[in-house]
C-alpha cells in the first residue's frame, strides 16, 4: 500500500513500487488522503481540477492492476491528529497490507510532514488489537519511504527495486496526470522521474530502479552470526 498527501506523490513516487509488486503477483493499493486539487492552474478551477486529478488517479490505478482509495482531506491543510491517524488506520485494517511506502519526514511540504506522521500513528493504531474500530487489529511488517525531490531532506536509500519489467507502464500511468509533463506547473515531473529512474538503476545494477529508504525500527537485525 502506498500512502501519498497528494495523488501525483502516490503515482510518481509510489506507483512503480506498487506496479512491480502487483507485476511478481502481489497486490497493490493507493491511498491517498486528498486530491491534491490546489495544484491547479489558473485557468481550471480548483474543483474541477480535483475531478480531473481523482480520473487521472483511478485510470492509473486500473492500467497498474490496482486499487486506488482517496481520502477527502482539503489539499494543503491535511491536518496530522487522532481523528486522520484513526481513518488512515481504518483503511490499513481493511486492506491488510503487508508492506506500506509513503512520505519521509524530510520534507518541506506540510502535507508530506503531516502524512508521514498520519502514517506512523496509523501503523501504529491498526496493530493495537485493544483499540476497537470497525475491523480487528493488523500488522503492517515493513514500512520504507520514497524518494520524492520535495521530501530530499536527510532521504538515505538503503533498497533498491528493479522496475525494469514496469517502467514503460507506469510512465504511462503518470501520464493520465495533466502536472506529469509540467503542464500546471514549471517541474518537469517525466523527466526528473523518468531520469531518477535511471540514475537510481546506474546504482544498482539494474537497467531502471526506485529506492527507497527503510524505516529505522527495521533497520535492526537480531542476528547469532552475520
Ligand atoms: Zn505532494
Amino acid at each position: 500500500m502506498a500512502i501519498a498527501a497528494h495523488p501525483g506523490d502516490g503515482l510518481f513516487t509510489m506507483g512503480a513500487t506498487l506496479a512491480r509488486q502487483i507485476e511478481s503477483g502481489g497486490s497493490g493499493v493507493l491511498l491517498s488522503l486528498s486530491l491534491g486539487e490546489k495544484g491547479a492552474p489558473k485557468n481550471i478551477p480548483v474543483k474541477q481540477y480535483g475531478e480531473m486529478q481523482r480520473t487521472a488517479t483511478e485510470k492509473a490505478m486500473r492500467l497498474l492492476g490496482g486499487d486506488s482509495i482517496i481520502l477527502s482531506y482539503p489539499d494543503a491543510e491535511i491536518p496530522f491528529n487522532d481523528e486522520s491517524s484513526k481513518a488512515v488506520c481504518d483503511v490499513i485494517r481493511e486492506q491488510k497490507p503487508d508492506i506500506v511506502v509513503t512520505h519521509w519526514s524530510g520534507s518541506w511540504h506540510k502535507d508530506h510532514q503531516n502524512c508521514h506522521l498520519i502514517v506512523h500513528d496509523a501503523i501504529f493504531y491498526a496493530d493495537l488489537a485493544t483499540l476497537e474500530r470497525k475491523r480487528p487489529s493488523h500488522t503492517v511488517s515493513k514500512l520504507y519511504y520514497a524518494d520524492n525531490w520535495e521530501d530530499a531532506t536527510n532521504f538515505q536509500p538503503d533498497t533498491y527495486l528493479d522496475i525494469e519489467p514496469v517502467y514503460e507502464k507506469w510512465m504511462k500511468a503518470c501520464d493520465f496526470y495533466p502536472m506529469w509533463r509540467g503542464q500546471t506547473g514549471f517541474f518537469r515531473y517525466n523527466d526528473y522521474y523518468g531520469s531518477l529512474a535511471v540514475m537510481r538503476g546506474c546504482l544498482s545494477g539494474f537497467k531502471y530502479a526506485v529506492a527507497l529508504m527503510s524505516d529505522s525500527e527495521q533497520r535492526m537485525r537480531k542476528a547469532q552470526s552475520l
